[in-house]
């Protein structure tokens, strides 16, 4: 923007009266002469001042023109995917026609690749959307500073073990892995069924190294973002790369990472994006800090085996229902803050609960707590937690699934 040039300062004439007439005189002269040069000055100045005002007006008119088009017309979502001189590449959601459009001077000073922008009928780009925080606060949860430690975890030493040696120490003992001279594996996959305790371990693991936690499930962002799944997940990188160290957790990776299918529809198409999306972050993964990846699947029968490549989620770790000591610890865990009568017995307690998850435990837990209350009794008996159990089960039955009810 222009500013308007200063005014030149105003000739001043001081005469003295009692001077001879034609000092007066050739004293009104250079006046004249410098009167005469500032309002040449002053014309120019108000030339190009005009000149000035009817560009203004032009800018005027084409944004009131655009901005009754935007108002009248319906615009569609497209995500920009590269940008030449006077021209980009846009790909419309939902259907992901790519099409070369015209974009004007003062659209393509503003636009970025990967800019979800609208766009009319004739493809031309309207305005930049400004969602994309939005749509990673909405797909992405993260947490500073987790508060579950390997403690608050029962009966699976032996897969944390396997995730402290392949996740955490190379946060905290980076050194040690150069000077063996190996490579930390890229990605850890943890799988088994649901409620066994898969994102409190990776959340543990967040807290022992204090590292940014960032989960992204799967699932919803094949469902609640088509058409910016893979933009997503590089956003998802952007973040960890901001916040490192940092854990990057991947709930339900099956969602996004299932073997393909036969079917080509923009969905499926939409969906193995996103997956070659985040397996193009993994590749490029040697140049990432303090950055570590677990995903969590309760379908790996379903997962693409790409995803399962030397370098990509290359470690796999098995999270089983727990075993009867495993039950036993889990029912203590989950006691610990209760006040719990000495009639409770845990090895009993998990001999009765056959195959539950961690999750159901934690549920019988509670629900043991609520039938002393119900009770008018502040002490949880083994009574309670017999029939919380009995409840819990039951409902499950119902349920007739896996208890996700309580997870
Ligand atoms: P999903 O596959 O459904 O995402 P998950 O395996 O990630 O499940 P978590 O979310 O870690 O399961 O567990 C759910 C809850 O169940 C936990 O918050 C915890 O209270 C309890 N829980 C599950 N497993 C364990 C365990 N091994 N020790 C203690 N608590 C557990």
């Amino acid at each position: 923007m222009s500013r308007s040039p200063s005014l030149p300062d105003r000739p001043t004439l001081d005469i003295d009266p009692e001077s001879p007439p034609d000092e007066q005189l050739e004293a009104l002269r250079e006046h004249y002469v410098n009167i005469s040069q500032v309002h040449e000055q002053l014309e120019e100045q108000l030339e190009t001042t005009e000149q000035r005002r009817e560009e203004l007006r032009e800018e005027l008119d084409q944004v009131e023109r655009e901005n009754e088009t935007l108002k009248n017309a319906s615009l569609y979502i497209a995500t920009v995917e590269d940008i030449f001189d006077e021209s980009a590449v846009v790909k419309q959601h939902g259907n992901n026609q790519e099409v070369l459009t015209d974009v004007s001077p003062r659209m393509a000073e503003r636009l970025d690749v990967g800019d979800r922008v609208t766009i009319n009928d004739s493809f031309a780009i309207q305005s930049v959307l400004d969602a994309e925080t939005d749509a990673r606060a909405q797909a992405m949860e993260v947490d500073e500073s987790p508060t579950v430690t390997y403690g608050d975890i029962g009966g699976l030493d032996e897969q944390l073990r396997e995730v402290r040696e392949t996740v955490e120490a190379p946060i905290t003992n980076a050194g040690q892995f150069d000077e063996v001279g190996i490579e930390p594996p890229s990605g850890v996959l943890l799988h088994g069924p649901p409620g066994t305790g898969k994102t409190m371990m990776a959340k543990a693991v967040a807290n022992q190294t204090d590292a940014t936690f960032i989960k992204m499930a799967g699932s919803e962002l094949v469902r609640k973002f088509i058409g910016e799944g893979s933009r997503l997940v590089r956003d998802l990188f952007e973040l960890a790369n901001e916040r490192e160290p940092a854990i990057i957790f991947i709930d339900e990776i099956d969602a996004i990472a299932a073997k393909r299918t036969d079917s080509k529809t923009s969905g499926d198409a939409e969906v193995q994006r996103t997956m070659m999306q985040l397996l193009s972050e993994m590749d490029g993964f040697e140049e990432r800090g303090e950055i570590r990846i677990i995903a969590a699947t309760n379908r790996f029968d379903m997962l693409d085996r790409a995803i399962l490549r030397p370098g990509r989620f290359d470690r796999l770790i098995e999270v089983p229902e727990p075993d009867q000591a495993g039950r036993e610890q889990i029912f203590k865990i989950h006691t610990r803050n209760m006040n719990v009568a000495d009639d409770v017995d845990y090895a009993q307690l998990a001999a009765l609960s056959g195959d539950v998850s961690g999750a159901d435990i934690r549920a019988v837990c509670t629900e043991a707590g609520m039938f002393a209350i119900r009770d008018d009794r502040v002490e949880i008996t083994m009574a309670d937690l017999l029939a919380a159990y009995e409840k819990v089960t039951t409902d499950d039955e119902e349920e007739s699934g896996p208890s996700r009810a309580f997870a």
